[in-house]
């Protein structure tokens, strides 16, 4: 998909381009200590004890703990235009192996797919 050709960062944006400067190290530290605080699932899902999706906060943001590890251990800047897509279906997980960065139309997509066919576990 084409960048828009403007200059024009929403607030997530920011937050993340400031993390990826200057705290990266730190980050990527809370993302593996989330990462380690799973159990992992019969189909490689890493899920926490949440009832929800985990949160994580840091530098003062909360942010869903899946968004969070996607974006720091894939050093992505992304803004709140992008959805990140859980391609086993588990809004739980937060292996980044299952997590895929996305649009809203995409998401919707798997939705449909996935009422339809189920997860495909072999294309992950
Ligand atoms: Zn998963």
């Amino acid at each position: 998909m084409d960048r828009q050709p403007f200059i024009f960062e929403d607030d997530s944006e920011t937050w993340l381009r400031d993390i990826m400067e200057n705290h990266h190290e730190e980050a990527r530290a809370r993302a593996l200590s989330l990462l380690a605080g799973t159990r992992t699932t019969d189909t490689g899902c890493r899920v926490r004890n949440t009832v929800g999706p985990a949160k994580v906060r840091f530098r003062g943001r909360q942010v869903a703990a899946y968004r969070f590890v996607l974006c720091i251990l894939e050093r992505t800047i992304v803004g709140k235009d992008t959805v990140v897509r859980h391609r086993c279906h588990n809004r739980q997980c937060l292996n980044p192996e299952h997590l895929q960065f996305g649009t809203q139309a995409d998401n919707k997509r798997d939705d449909w797919e996935f009422a339809a066919n189920g997860v495909d576990f072999d294309l992950l």
